[in-house]
């Protein structure tokens, strides 16, 4: 559904992205994941077209965002990682203008942002002002927006950033429920348990190149089941086994305090993207020492 292909971009001195590489399947959640500056908005600008690539392609549905940008735009529904909403209007009133940007029949939009407003949860704030609305609140409406012209490729950048929990729960149902409905999804994200809890697959991203792509789960799996946290001379250090007996058993021949607990997508992060966890990290085979 998304085709990418060696995709770089340069701002002035900068490499934001070195050749990315992927492809995303109709109906996918793919969880786009790296720290902050890794090239993440960057690269859902180019899929979206707000910024074109320095070099390669981006094919959305097949279609070239660089020779028929008309046509993949309308494809794709972007929620962006900044705010954007006109606060000034009723929600109403923002989405009314969205569908007619993008080309919708009146009696079409109408219809569609009751449809949606109720599917966000909103519907009892169809006529208040958007500056009134909480953060989450108006995220929400920016799913809703988002969605109003019937993509079938949703771009979510960083979607429940500094939101509080409960909320950023309720905006994970809510992307669930969207790709449920049909949608291929592009989320990129900061926070790795959202990644692990959301995506089919994810890419770890790092300072502009694609370090690993696979099932959350694989990739966990790459490292072992079990990870064995020690703290040495004030280091953490960790290892990992893919027995839960064989992590106690290595733990007990050290001094010190030590945790034994499952493997997480943030070690397989650390491990496979290079970034160092403290001490003698193993390198993925599974077993320590
Ligand atoms: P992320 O979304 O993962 O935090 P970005 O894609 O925003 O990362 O940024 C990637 C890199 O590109 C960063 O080093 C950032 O400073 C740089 N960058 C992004 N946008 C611009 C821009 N408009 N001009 C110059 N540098 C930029
Ligand atoms: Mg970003």
């Amino acid at each position: 559904m998304i085709s990418i292909r060696n995709l770089t971009k340069r701002y002035g001195a900068t490499d934001a992205l070195k050749g990315i590489s992927l492809d995303v399947r109709a109906g996918e959640l793919f969880g786009y994941l790296g720290p902050n500056g890794s090239g993440k908005t960057t690269t859902i600008n180019i899929l979206t077209g707000l910024t074109a690539p320095t070099s390669g392609a981006a094919l959305l549905a097949g279609v070239d965002m660089a020779t028929d940008p008309v046509n993949a735009k309308r494809v794709n529904g972007l929620v962006p990682q900044s705010l954007n909403l006109d606060g000034e209007l009723t929600l109403f009133e923002n989405l009314m203008i969205h569908g007619r940007l993008f080309g919708m029949a009146r009696r079409d939009y109408l219809a569609r942002i009751d449809e949606l407003l109720d599917y966000v949860e909103m519907t009892g704030k169809r006529d208040a002002l958007v500056k009134t609305l909480s953060g989450g609140q108006k995220r929400r409406v920016m799913i809703a927006r988002a969605l109003l012209h019937r993509p079938s490729i949703l771009f979510l950048d960083e979607p429940t950033v500094g939101l509080d929990p409960s909320i950023r729960r309720r905006i994970w149902s809510l992307i669930r429920q969207t790709q449920k409905d049909g949608a291929t999804i592009f989320l990129t994200t900061h926070y790795i348990e959202e990644a692990e809890f959301l995506a089919d697959r994810v890419a770890f991203l790092v300072e502009g190149e694609v370090a690993a792509v696979d099932t959350p789960h694989a990739l966990m799996a790459r490292l072992g089941e079990w990870a064995l946290d020690e703290m040495r001379d004030g280091d953490l250090a960790t290892r990992y086994f893919a027995d839960k007996q064989q992590a106690h058993d290595a733990a007990d021949a050290n001094a010190g305090s030590y945790t034994v607990r499952r493997v997480n997508l943030e070690d397989a992060f650390i491990a496979l993207t290079g970034a160092k966890v403290t001490g003698d990290a193993p390198k993925g085979n599974g077993h320590g020492k």
